[in-house]
């Protein structure tokens, strides 16, 4: 779990280092980056702020859990475009 340097409930923010360390973290052990998780304490969509990081991020999958409801939803930004995904986890 990323901690938030914001310390605020509907802003987050991840200290660059931190996320630094963490993929290089992922690298040595051979983990494959697919994208981010997070909730909101609002529908499971992409807010305004997410869209704008969706776009500096490739095709990585934003995984949003509502907090609220206990909704899931994955999106993907495509082209400048977002699209919902549908992600499936399997046991190996
Ligand atoms: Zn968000």
């Amino acid at each position: 779990m990323m901690p938030n340097v914001l310390k605020s409930s509907t802003r987050f923010e991840a200290d660059p280092q931190t996320v630094f360390n963490t993929f290089e973290q992922a690298d040595r052990d051979e983990l494959q980056f697919i994208g981010f998780f997070h909730s909101h304490p609002a529908p499971a969509s992409p807010s305004a702020v997410d869209l704008k990081y969706m776009r500096l991020w490739g095709e990585a999958v934003w995984l949003i859990l509502s907090s609220i409801d206990g909704t899931i939803a994955a999106f993907q930004m495509i082209n400048g475009d977002k699209h919902e995904v549908t992600l499936k986890v399997e046991a190996v």
